[in-house]
């Protein structure tokens, strides 16, 4: 990977720290600007997306977090699975799944994952959940299940897993999961360090950063994956930091979103960040030696998830070119 010099790099920087480049947030109630509105899902695919998940009891992120992009994503019978229940033991500012006692772990769930990503035809598929604090082992082997169902009921279908941070039982989580080899491992740090104890109040950023090294330490031919929200009162600087420590992770792929709020009861968005910061992101980010960046306002992990894991395995075959050449 070939990095921008020094001096590229702080005109970069220079740039992204120009005046503007951010809608302010003033008030309780805001309009949200133009570049974030979608339109409201009507399609025959969306229907038909939603009339599957609901047969074979699968929850998604899709739904959980009124993701903006679902009326295109599920059009594209494209959907992100969250198993292991729609609870979650967490309760972080910006989400908006239930928090709770969840329930027993459903032992069909991952075969019904894996019918669901052949009836559906995908090429590619993103699997999340919800955190299980609850589970001896955080939820890391209903993960493993569904990537093993999923290698014999559609062998053709890459797997990309974006999971907890396994709190207190990280190791041997990541080393169940990375043994049974998904493509891609994601793992959001969220936002930057100093807004983690009122964003993400149950979650430590360095042992985040960690989970995400110690998949590449087991094995570095999964690519791995990072994703921060901004909009929650970020400085430039710091997401640039952030970039800078993803980067001596060895994270292969960063994604950088606009924070939406969910609710009245959830964190409030400080600011609209606008195409062009998302922009001048985007330019560092590459210039700090990502293998790949999507960063716009509606990017979210999953989002357009098929085309970049194609996009990564180009750039991860240049750089293997360039490096013998
Ligand atoms: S971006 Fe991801 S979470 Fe949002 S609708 Fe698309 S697949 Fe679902």
């Amino acid at each position: 990977m070939r990095l921008a010099s020094p001096a590229r790099l702080a005109s970069l920087v220079a740039e992204s720290m120009g005046s503007g480049m951010t809608a302010p947030v003033q008030t309780d109630r805001v309009r949200k600007p133009d570049w974030i509105r979608v339109k409201a899902p009507t399609s025959v695919g969306f229907a038909e997306t939603k009339a599957l998940m609901r047969r074979l009891s699968l929850n998604t992120v899709c739904e959980e977090a009124a993701c903006p992009n679902i009326g295109e994503c599920w059009t594209k019978k494209h959907a992100t699975v969250m198993i292991l229940g729609d609870v979650c033991t967490r309760a972080c500012a910006f989400c908006n799944v239930k928090t709770g006692m969840p329930r027993k772990v459903d032992t069909n769930e991952p075969q019904h994952v894996a019918d669901a990503a052949a009836e559906l035809g995908l090429k590619h598929i993103v699997i999340t959940s919800v955190d299980r604090d609850d589970l001896p082992d955080g939820g890391a082997s209903q993960f493993v299940k569904v990537i093993e169902a999923l290698r014999r009921t559609t062998p053709e279908t890459t797997i990309e897993i974006l999971t907890p941070d396994f709190r207190n039982k990280m190791e041997k989580a990541v080393e169940s999961i990375v043994a049974a080899r998904p493509d891609v491992y994601n793992h959001n740090l969220e936002t930057v360090p100093r807004l983690y104890p009122t964003i993400r109040p149950g979650a430590r950023y360095y042992a985040s950063l960690r989970l995400l090294e110690t998949v590449k330490r087991h094995d570095p031919s999964i690519f791995t994956k990072s994703g921060i929200m901004v909009g929650l009162g970020e400085q430039r600087l710091e997401v640039h930091q952030v970039m800078d420590d993803m980067r001596s992770a060895d994270i292969d792929f960063l994604t950088i979103g606009q924070y939406l709020q969910p609710t009245p009861k959830h964190a409030k968005v400080m600011d609209f960040v606008t195409p062009q910061t998302f922009d001048a992101y985007a330019a560092i980010a590459r210039a700090k030696g990502f293998l790949l960046v999507a960063s716009s306002p509606l990017t979210r992990s999953s989002y357009h998830a098929d085309r970049d894991f194609a996009l990564m395995q180009q750039a991860r075959a240049t750089q293997l070119a360039n490096a013998k050449a």
